[in-house]
């Protein structure tokens, strides 16, 4: 069985916040305590950021075959625990103890894996200058890095920023959400164990507008790499004026899944049942906007509607669970508020919007999962509602569809369901998006690009744009034979 910590990470030990507070952590099938974790506060954010740099010097020049060593035994370790982990994340998230399971767990492995293996094969260059000299473009990590993830994925978002940091030799700060931090704490307490040296990793448990914040604004930290809202993604750069830290933005997102009316129907609704209901529709990826060619719409939207109403709910131990809980009960509240706004703007409820009526799962934060038809002006097709909350509209041609797909502010990530091959990439070229999925939905590979455009953020997690976006370039120029005529003729 997976250990349960409880206390901050900082310096290879487990430690009581400086002032000894605690958050509460909470089941969200539920509502139960699980546990009590330290809260980090200002102080705590210091002494992490101390720790960290007091490890960068050696763990940069550590040689990067050995920091891929350390991180490709942390892959294995987590296999090897895989049902531990998936069991911590289940009761701490809320995610469906098959998905935990066979995605999180097995994603995250793969993650620290493709960056184990990355850590010595990440080369810099050599830029063909004039005759006489040789100039080399090394590829040196900033130093100490501060990651700031969110509570819809903790283990794999944490492998997502850790995995390319440490492999390029950067130190880290992570402060997970203080609603799930659990798992990552559990990954700290591995990487010990497998044998990162002290302080390489710090982990500090903390809300946001004090420990986040801290340590945003903090003058010893180089990099903020952030996966949050928008709206907290507006407050890292502010934060980061400081120092002028690099920062990196993975923010909120709308996705349009569009399907056209050449599209295989049963994949199309499977996918795209797939795409808002994972995770009880809490990810940024979700394709939580069906824009659906008004030929097929009725016929989509009966299977479609059918099979949402058939997803098994459940407490997320149970194996045969299909959609769990909401994270906490304030989101739960949050997504049900949108289905009023849906109401008052003229919106119809095609399926749930509502708390199930099974007594077993009432005291958890369930929601039904939603589908509602709803203009794409509307504000439920224009902001973020990250639940289990699916609009529908339609379209006439293929330049409806995609005004209607580029029309919120943000730009992660899209899908589109067509057996036409011209009009998927030239879809695909036109989408305002980082990521478009064709006749599939919520693809992800570690070598594979993943990050937004417009106000779902800036730069790149995973593949080789992570490594780049986890370096600072070092031009460094050498006369090997050149015979520079003096400048100042004495
Ligand atoms: P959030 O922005 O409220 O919090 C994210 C993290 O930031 C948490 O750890 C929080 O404690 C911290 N934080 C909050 N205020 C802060 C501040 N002032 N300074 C520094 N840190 C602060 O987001 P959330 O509610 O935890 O997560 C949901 C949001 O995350 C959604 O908008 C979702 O789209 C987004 N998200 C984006 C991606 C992506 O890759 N683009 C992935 C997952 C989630």
């Amino acid at each position: 069985m997976t250990s349960i910590q409880n206390k901050l990470f900082i310096d290879g030990r487990f430690v009581d916040a400086v002032d000894e507070a605690t958050i509460d952590v909470f089941n969200p099938h539920d509502n139960t305590l699980i546990t009590r974790v330290a809260e980090a506060r200002a102080a705590d954010v210091d002494r992490a950021v101390e720790a960290a740099a007091r490890a960068f010097p050696k763990w940069s020049a550590t040689a990067a075959a050995e920091r891929g060593r350390l991180l490709l035994k942390l892959a294995d370790r987590i296999e090897a625990e895989a049902d531990g982990l998936a069991r911590l994340e289940a009761i701490d998230t809320g995610h469906p103890i098959r998905d935990a399971r066979n995605i999180d767990v097995m994603r995250t492995a793969a993650c620290y894996r493709y960056f184990g293996g990355m850590a010595d094969k990440f080369q810099g260059s050599v830029v063909p200058v004039e005759a006489g000299f040789l100039n080399y473009v090394q590829r040196a990590p900033i130093g100490v890095v501060g990651q700031i993830v969110p509570w819809n994925f903790p283990l794999m978002f944490t492998s997502w920023k850790l995995g390319p940091a440490l492999a390029a030799g950067n130190t880290v700060v992570m402060k997970p959400s203080e609603i799930t931090p659990l798992s990552t704490l559990r990954i700290a307490e591995l990487m010990a164990e497998v044998g990162f040296p002290e302080g390489v990793v710090n982990v500090v448990i903390g809300y946001g507008h004090t420990a986040g914040q801290h340590l945003a604004e903090h003058p010893g930290v180089g990099k903020i790499s952030f996966t949050g809202s928008t709206a907290v993604g507006r407050r890292i750069v502010d934060a980061s004026r400081g120092n002028l830290k690099r920062v990196q933005l993975e923010l909120g997102g709308k996705g349009a899944n569009i399907v056209f009316e050449d599209a295989n129907l049963a994949a199309a609704v499977n996918g795209s049942a797939w795409a808002i209901f994972h995770n009880q529709g809490q990810a940024c990826i979700a394709g939580s906007r069906l824009i659906i060619h008004e030929r097929v719409a009725d016929e989509f939207l009966d299977r479609f509607t059918g099979l949402a109403k058939s997803i098994r709910l459940g407490n997320p131990l149970d194996p045969q669970t299909e959609m769990g809980p909401l994270t906490s009960t304030v989101h739960r509240d949050r997504v049900l508020s949108y289905v009023d706004i849906a109401r008052e703007q003229g919106g119809e409820i095609l399926a749930g919007g509502k708390p199930p009526a099974d007594p077993a799962l009432a005291a958890g934060c369930y929601v039904e999962p939603t589908v509602v038809r709803a203009r794409p002006a509307d504000r439920v097709s224009q902001e973020e509602v990250f639940g289990p909350f699916v609009t529908v509209t339609t379209f006439k041609d293929d330049a409806e569809a995609l005004a209607i797909a580029n029309s919120t502010e943000y730009g992660l990530g899209s899908g589109l369901w067509t057996r036409d091959l011209s009009r998927a990439h030239r879809m695909a070229g036109a989408i305002r998006a980082g990521m478009v999925w064709i006749n599939s939905y919520k693809r992800v590979n570690p070598g594979s690009p993943f990050g937004g455009v417009g106000q779902s953020g800036y730069g790149r997690e995973m593949g080789f744009e992570a490594m780049h976006d986890y370096t600072e370039a070092r031009s460094v120029w050498v006369n090997v034979d050149a015979a520079i005529p003096p400048h100042f003729k004495r």
